[in-house]
């Protein structure tokens, strides 16, 4: 067990316990699986938690107005982030997680089971392919992707899965002025188009950005490609 405790303004007990529970059993079981390169319990509240909730007030803002939950779907989400404190945090939203590796998955699915998260599920697979099956093509309001791939491949194995009217949110680094500039004709291509950067501070004052990017037409049939194709020759 881990001594520190996670302190997050706007939480209620319950998920902040439910928090301290999530890291626990990522230093239990990254001990055995390896499933992320963050360890130390001080470092999950930083890296982990808190830059995953840096969207929720983004999220907020976006939030659709309807009567059934908002979809959010996180892509390539390794041990769940920033899908797994989405859900804590987003009780009303519906939470997926799309990940390619099983054994993230599995623990993925026992953070959910052992947190009772009713709203999140974990899906393994990979994007190029699940953005073919109709249940999840153009079928999200929110779709979010940290640490996954530079701009011009991301966007190629994210737009797909957002509804017209629906948001992309890519978690970047301090700078992406140029990363953007060099994705902006794939990201139009794909039927999006870059409506802001949100900047936010974690610790040390160190700056990260979250861009965003809104889906204003459908994306074309011939995207996403296979991903050797994705990777050898990007979209741009
Ligand atoms: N988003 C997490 C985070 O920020 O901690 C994990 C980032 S990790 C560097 C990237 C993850 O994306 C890996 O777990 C990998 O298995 C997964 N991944 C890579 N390509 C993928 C694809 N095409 N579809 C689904 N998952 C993918």
């Amino acid at each position: 067990m881990t001594t520190h405790k996670f302190q997050y303004t706007g939480l209620n007990e319950d998920q902040l316990t439910k928090f301290n529970q999530l890291a626990d059993l990522l230093v239990d079981q990254n001990r055995v699986h390896n499933l992320t390169t963050i360890t130390a319990a001080e470092d999950i509240y930083a890296r982990h938690f808190v830059d995953s909730l840096a969207a929720l007030e983004l999220l907020d803002e976006l939030k659709p107005e309807q009567s059934e939950p908002p979809r959010l779907l996180d892509i390539g989400s390794g041990a769940g982030f920033p899908a797994l404190p989405l859900a804590i945090a987003l009780p009303d939203w519906d939470i997926t997680s799309l990940e390619a590796t099983g054994k993230k998955v599995r623990f993925q699915e026992h953070a959910r089971n052992s947190l009772n998260l009713t709203n999140f599920t974990a899906r393994q697979g990979r994007a190029e392919i699940l953005a073919r099956e109709d249940t999840y093509r153009e079928n999200f309001d929110v779709v979010t992707a940290r640490a996954l791939a530079e701009l011009r491949v991301l966007a190629e194995l994210t737009i797909p899965f957002v509804r017209v009217g629906g948001h992309f949110l890519a978690w970047k680094g301090p700078d992406p002025a140029e990363e953007v500039d060099s994705a902006r004709q794939a990201i139009q291509l794909l039927g999006g188009r870059v409506r802001k950067f949100y900047d936010y501070q974690l610790a040390q004052n160190r700056k990260f950005t979250i861009v965003v990017i809104k889906k204003v037409t459908m994306t074309p049939a011939e995207y996403p490609r296979e991903f050797k194709n994705i990777k050898k020759s990007p979209l741009g």
